[in-house]
């Protein structure tokens, strides 16, 4: 959300898409709703339509976009390469925490059911369960239960975490430590960012880190 302002262009969260079509209740959301209560991913063509449609519209076509929390397996990775050609995605964000860090954070996470903004049962609301930004409710997700975490959890080491040598390989790798807070995170986000543009989009050999 930070750098999605910083550099106006749309956060296109796929986990927030298609916890909006569940709340929606479309059929996209009554399908994809089993998945997302069980950690499971939403079958790919699935999501690489909805991603594929929201990166067609004007606003990402003429800023560009910050994709979050996708890809999220080979195949979504190549249904996104496709669908960029001739482009090619910039930078590749991998934040790295260690897993009871992970762990810890999704059981103690809380989020504003109307705005999305995220708290925690350490950093809660000013008063009561109610959203600083928008006055919505607080409440826990209801994926983050400890089946559908460590259901997500192995799925990242199984699907997901392979992705990582793939972007290593073609230089757009950027690996950021995310076990700070979340400002001295934004801010390692930002300096890789610019670094990437002050070298004019250059491609790295490996992965480079961000520096706090
Ligand atoms: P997130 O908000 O990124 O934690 O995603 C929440 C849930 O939405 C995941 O556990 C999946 O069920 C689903 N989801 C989000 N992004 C994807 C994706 N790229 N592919 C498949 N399922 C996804």
């Amino acid at each position: 959300m930070r750098l999605s302002q910083r550099y106006e262009i749309p956060h296109i969260s796929t986990g927030d898409m298609l916890r909006a079509e569940v709340k929606g209740e479309t059929a996209l959301g009554l399908e994809a709703r089993r998945y997302l209560d069980a950690g499971d991913l939403v079958p790919d063509e699935v999501v690489l339509a909805m991603v594929a449609g929201r990166i067609g519209r004007a606003d990402a076509l003429e800023r560009g976009f910050l994709l979050d929390g996708y890809p999220r397996n080979v195949g979504q990775a190549d249904g996104l390469d496709e669908v960029l050609k001739p482009a090619e995605i910039d930078l590749v964000l991998n934040l790295v925490v260690p897993t009871d860090m992970v762990l810890e954070r999704l059981v103690s996470r809380r989020v504003c059911a109307s705005c999305g903004a995220i708290y925690s049962t350490s950093t809660p609301p000013k008063v009561g369960w109610t959203c600083d930004t928008c006055g919505g409710e607080v409440v826990q997700r209801r994926d983050d239960t400890p089946e559908a975490i460590k259901n997500r959890l192995d799925l990242y080491d199984s699907a997901t975490a392979p992705l990582i040598e793939r972007y290593a390989k073609s230089g757009k790798l950027a690996e950021v430590s995310g076990a700070e807070s979340p400002d001295e995170v934004a801010k390692a986000l930002v300096a890789v960012i610019d670094e990437y543009h002050r070298r004019g989009g250059a491609p790295t050999q490996g992965s480079f880190q961000g520096v706090l």
